[in-house]
């Protein structure tokens, strides 16, 4: 199991006091009290931050109405936009969803515990507000031990969405959470940086024929050889549009253009300009600040480092983030898709 971290600052009460030793130590905490504490806040209906492989979640017990509704009013998320329900295993599945295709089956024995979420039809049990009304639900069962133990700690699924203010960019470190919504949780759940770092893949297989519904790190391509026939794309035309597909998303404050090549940026603007790039780039000369998200060209690293790029480029004192295109091939379409909302205007 992943050990906890306390927040830093926490060393300051320790008994030598605030001038020994290095500031910011961190106290590793045993994690199963950490994961009772936060059972129990959930179980009395709070919401509380945790880890997962993807983002932090924002978690309430999914069978809580009241519960669920309060993930809303902390985030501003509208309320058309329905919510993932985290389990902690695939036999669970039909504590949630009504009927369990064979496709279902095959994608949870070949991909779960990880970064894929399968939409189902529901059961009575999962309120209609988690699922914005929509007779489906959207189920997944998160690759993070701290999770799975909250999960079964609770006794209960958590429906999870980011833990970040509707539209901007989702966290990836319980630092991020504790800066964005800070005392509106009732405890944040330490359990390192995300390791995948950008949102789960997600798979309709409510209608007669699978979609994905969003790109991730687990491929369009891995989903379609697992199931044995191709995905649709995008959501049937009979749903509403949910805002993880909607054009603005994961956005920053400062403004995201994307382009082709660093050639698009005149030189004379670059001092004033920040430059993120998922992969080696030759000529990154004159941007005030530059990042590249994977030295080596490894698109799993690109996407886990994505988010928190972003943060440190919106802080950053530039009117500008260019981001440079990549192929949208496997990874590279998740990564595409973040970029492309997060410049929409
Ligand atoms: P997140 O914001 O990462 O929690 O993901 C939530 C997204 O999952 C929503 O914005 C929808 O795109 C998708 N989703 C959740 N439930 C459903 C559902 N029942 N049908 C279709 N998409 C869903
Ligand atoms: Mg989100």
């Amino acid at each position: 199991m992943a050990t906890l971290v306390e927040s830093p600052g926490d060393a300051s009460r320790g008994p030598r006091g605030p001038h020994w030793g290095p500031p910011r130590t961190v106290k590793r905490t045993d994690s199963e009290h950490e994961i009772s504490r936060a059972a129990e806040l959930l179980r009395r209906g709070e919401c509380v931050a945790f880890p997962t492989e993807t983002v932090y979640g924002l978690g309430a017990v999914a069978t809580d109405a009241k519960a669920a509704a309060r993930i809303f009013s902390i985030k501003g998320r509208p309320r058309f936009d329905p919510l993932i329900v985290h389990l902690a295993s695939a036999g669970d599945l039909s504590t949630a969803a009504s009927a369990v295709s064979e496709r279902a089956r095959l994608l949870a024995a070949a991909l779960w515990p990880g970064p894929l979420t399968m939409v189902l039809p529901k059961r009575d049990a999962i309120p209609d507000i988690v699922t914005a009304g929509l007779p489906t639900v959207a189920l997944r069962v998160p690759d993070h031990a701290v999770a799975r133990a909250l999960i079964e700690a609770t006794g209960s699924p958590l429906a999870a969405p980011s833990a970040n203010p509707f539209g901007y960019i989702s966290p990836t470190t319980a630092q991020h959470v504790r800066d964005q919504l800070g005392e509106k949780v009732a405890m944040v759940v330490d359990g390192g940086p995300c390791r995948v770092g950008i949102e789960s893949t997600i798979v309709d297989l409510s209608g007669e024929r699978p979609a994905l519904l969003r790109p991730g790190q687990i491929t369009r391509e891995t989903v379609e050889e697992i199931l044995g026939e191709p995905l649709r794309l995008g959501a049937a035309g009979d749903k509403p549009t949910a805002p993880g597909q909607l054009p603005r998303h994961y956005a920053p404050s400062t403004r995201l253009v994307l382009i082709e090549s660093v050639d698009a940026v005149a030189v004379g603007e670059r001092g004033r300009a920040a430059l993120l790039s998922a992969l080696p780039v030759a000529d990154r000369d004159g941007f005030a600040i530059t990042r590249v998200l994977s030295e080596s060209g490894d698109l799993e690293e690109a996407a886990a480092g994505l988010f928190a790029a972003l943060r440190e480029l919106d802080r950053a004192d530039v009117s500008r983030i260019y981001a440079i295109s990549i192929a949208e091939d496997g990874i590279g379409a998740a990564i595409m898709d973040r970029l492309r909302r997060a410049a929409a205007r």
